[in-house]
């Protein structure tokens, strides 16, 4: 059985004063049933993660370099995720693979790199609303899957997370049956490439417009073991009801 996790990405979005809402989030789970994660910006990362320590709820970058250090301006390594307190760090997500041009191959390099360091890597996948429409959603989920993990990963690490890009930050989801196809779908790929027992280890997200009033449903569905959030993720209150959904 994979665990089961809630993960909040807040994006490019808070302040040092948003702390205090990451504080409030343990404050309400001090003994969760469920693991919790929040990925913030950079630059609060170190921060968080002090005001964080000796609580249940893990930090986690939200990319890293596939180096551990060089001339690389701007970019943030995985050991530097490491020493500033993450446990988890974000990969391939859909807005650095359109953003910052990101591939298949680049992220696994960093999925790598992530792994060596110590990191949980929380790989994402996902199709765009054209691949849906032309009935591609399962070929293009495969394909990520297949070139964006490498050979070697930690399986009580990995967490893969199924994110399809045009329900990011829209309000629109999936229908259950969507969801639950692409899930059963990709622990049969994860199945057919690493092994029965070690795909069942590693704990599928869904992702894109999760909220309180909608979780439950989601986390119902075959093969769902938890969540990656963006907005719900920001408000301790509205991250908690996701947390309890899935309790
Ligand atoms: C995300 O940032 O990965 C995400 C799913 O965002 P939202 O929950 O806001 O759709």
């Amino acid at each position: 059985m994979a665990r089961k996790l809630a993960a909040g990405n807040w994006k490019m979005n808070g302040l040092k004063a948003s702390l205090s809402e990451a504080t409030a989030l343990a404050e309400m789970f001090p003994a969760p049933k469920v693991d919790i994660l929040l990925c913030p910006p950079a630059t609060l990362v170190a921060a968080m993660a002090a005001a964080l320590d000796g609580t249940k709820v893990d930090v986690g970058g939200q990319d890293c370099h596939p180096r551990s250090s060089g001339a690389h301006t701007g970019d943030i390594s995985a050991e530097m995720l490491v020493d500033a307190g993450c446990d988890y760090v974000i990969l391939g997500h859909s807005e650095r693979r359109a953003d910052h041009g990101e591939s298949n191959a680049l992220i696994a390099q960093k999925t790598i790199a992530a792994t060596m360091a110590g990191l949980a890597p929380v790989v994402c996948v996902g199709e765009t609303l054209d691949e849906r429409e032309s009935g591609k959603t399962l070929e293009v989920i495969r394909h990520q899957l297949s070139a964006s993990l490498p050979d070697a990963v930690d399986f009580d690490k990995l967490v893969i997370a199924y994110e399809p890009v045009w329900a990011i930050g829209t309000g629109k989801i999936p229908t259950l049956a969507q969801i639950a196809e692409v899930h059963d779908d990709m622990r049969e790929t994860l199945s057919a490439r690493y092994g029965d027992d070690e795909a069942g280890k590693i704990p599928l997200l869904y992702g894109g417009s999760v909220k309180p009033g909608n979780a439950p449903e989601i986390f119902a569905t075959s093969n769902v073991d938890g969540a990656l959030v963006g907005g719900a993720s920001l408000k301790a209150a509205d991250f908690a009801g996701i947390v309890k959904a899935l309790e």
